[in-house]
């Protein structure tokens, strides 16, 4: 079960366009994001993991988050994300399906506060992928299928050097994608040693 993960996502090449489109998924706009710093090359990848109501997969709370049109009386989670203004360029359903919110040219707003080796504001060089998930349930096969293809698009746009998780370039504030997510399985799809 697990090898097909690897095998499937060559299969199914993908490709961003010179805006920082992925062609042939779905665009859903967010209003938030706004111009990266001038200069500032695309070189990192943050991995998320985000579902609302938390631990709750089938709805469409993480799109109404992106968009500003979640309501706040929705759910009693819901309150404290009132006036909340994130996104992250792309967001992969538990089906697989990839959804994108905000060209990769442009800042999303999904890291906050962080640092990753010495250097702050991670929004400002990297691209932001929230697996839809928690920390406490493992992620699908298709979804690391979905992510590996589009990892592998985003490196050959820009030049990566590092992919992290949230938690590595905000310890102590978050802790996402989490412990379900697998690390080695997702490397060795990539054909990346470790
Ligand atoms: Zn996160």
């Amino acid at each position: 079960m697990r090898s097909s993960v690897s095998s499937a996502a060559v299969a199914s090449k993908i490709a961003v366009d010179a805006e920082g489109y992925l062609r042939d998924v779905r665009f859903v706009p967010s209003p938030n994001f706004d111009e990266r710093p001038a200069e500032s090359a695309i070189t990192l990848l943050v991995i998320h993991n985000i579902s609302l109501p938390p631990d709750e997969f089938s709805g469409d709370g993480v799109i109404e988050l992106f968009t500003n049109t979640l309501d706040p009386e929705a759910h009693p989670y819901y309150r404290q994300l009132r006036g909340l203004k994130v996104s992250a360029h792309f967001f992969i359903r538990r089906d697989g399906e990839t959804i994108q919110f905000v060209p990769c040219k442009k800042r999303a707003w999904h890291a906050g506060e962080s640092c990753w080796q010495g250097r702050s504001r991670c929004n400002d060089y990297s691209v932001g992928v929230e697996l839809e998930g928690s920390d406490s349930m493992p992620f699908t096969d298709i979804q690391y299928v979905a992510l590996v293809a589009l990892t592998r698009a985003l490196q050959e746009a820009y030049p990566i050097r590092d992919i992290v998780g949230h938690f590595d370039i905000a310890a102590g504030r978050k802790t996402d994608p989490g412990p379900c997510f697998d690390w080695t399985l997702y490397h060795a799809a990539l054909g990346v040693d470790g």
